[in-house]
């Protein structure tokens, strides 16, 4: 059965009358984010002195790290962080980068610390994740931060999963006691996620390239969260009508050439309650929480040197 009603924005703006999707502006609700945090980053710099200072190591010339990176230093530009990209060849040694993430640890005046994955094959990535400071991992990467996560301690959330359960709440989807499929077992997105839907009390169904009769499972999902890196693999027939979509996918449309996401939007709107465009819906979110973190590493270093 088809309803009828309007495509609003995170903001609850009617665009257009249409059916009953509404399509998640993550774009826009990263805007509040992020003047959340620019207000607290004023505060900050009364209080303290200072901003908090991020530092994005960049390895390597990857046209999509790149653009990752410079997304990043703008947003932390727009909220008022002190902003540092530093840019190493692909021939850095993993000595080198390791010495160079002891060399950030130690000094002060640096809050928050990202290496943009992937990295070059000689370098290896877990080193690296472990090596940042517990404290200004901003990522959510470390192990440590990683097991707080899983025994439900104080820990700073992983971007991408945080940002897609404030996306849910922003939609006002109810998570308490849903069904939801997370598909993709990643370590940055599908496990975490899934985490967090369960501390919410969704019950979680992991599904995964092994997962057998996909449709069969993810039919069932009222939450369905696609982290495969498949464009446009999940189609209307695997969606449960009305249920909240959130694809994470960033793809090239092998067609068009352009961007797309796991799910092929166009027929899955057709059928969900609540989906999130690509572009435009979990990538500026992750960004957007990644400012949040950092706030986040700044304040607790600070509240901790006032003791
Ligand atoms: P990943 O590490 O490659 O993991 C992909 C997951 O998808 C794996 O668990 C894999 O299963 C599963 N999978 C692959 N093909 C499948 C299939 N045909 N059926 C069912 N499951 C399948 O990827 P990731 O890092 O989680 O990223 C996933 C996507 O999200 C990528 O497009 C990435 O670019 C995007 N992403 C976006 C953001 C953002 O901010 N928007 C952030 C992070 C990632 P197995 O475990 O069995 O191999």
């Amino acid at each position: 059965m088809k309803l009828y009603g309007a495509i609003v924005s995170a903001d609850n703006s009617k665009l257009k009358t249409q059916t009953s999707i509404m399509t998640i502006s993550g774009t826009q609700l990263a805007k509040e984010i992020k003047e959340n945090v620019k207000g607290k980053v004023a505060e900050a710099i009364k209080e303290f002195g200072r901003p908090p200072h991020l530092v994005v190591i960049l390895v390597g010339e990857d046209p999509a790290s790149q653009s990752y990176v410079k997304g990043k230093g703008k947003d932390a530009e727009e909220v008022g962080f002190k902003s540092t990209t530093i840019r190493k060849p692909d021939t850095i040694s993993e000595k080198e980068l390791l010495n160079l993430i002891h060399e950030l640890n130690a000094d002060e005046d640096v809050d928050g610390i990202l290496v943009q994955l992937p990295l070059p094959k000689h370098i290896d990535e877990d080193k690296v994740i472990e090596t940042i400071d517990k404290s200004k991992d901003v990522d959510g990467f470390h192990p440590a931060n990683v097991a707080a996560l899983w025994q439900k301690r104080p820990c700073i959330y992983p971007c991408t999963p945080k940002g897609i359960i404030k996306l849910l709440d922003k939609a006002g989807v109810e998570i308490e006691g849903k069904k939801a499929v997370v598909i993709g077992r990643s370590n940055i997105v599908g496990l975490p996620v899934s985490k967090l839907l369960l501390d919410r009390n969704a019950t979680v169904t992991i599904a995964h390239s092994r997962s057998l009769n996909l449709p069969e499972v993810t039919s069932h999902a009222d939450i369905l969260v696609v982290a495969i890196g498949r464009p446009k693999f999940v189609t209307a027939d695997m969606v449960k009508p009305g249920a909240a979509v959130i694809d994470v996918g960033v793809n090239r449309d092998p067609d068009s050439g352009k961007l797309c996401g796991d799910v092929d939007f166009d027929s899955c709107a057709e059928i969900a309650s609540v989906i999130t465009p690509v572009p435009g819906g979990v990538g500026p979110m992750t960004r957007a929480c990644l400012m949040e973190n950092t706030l986040e590493c700044f304040l607790n270093k600070m509240h901790q040197q006032q003791k």
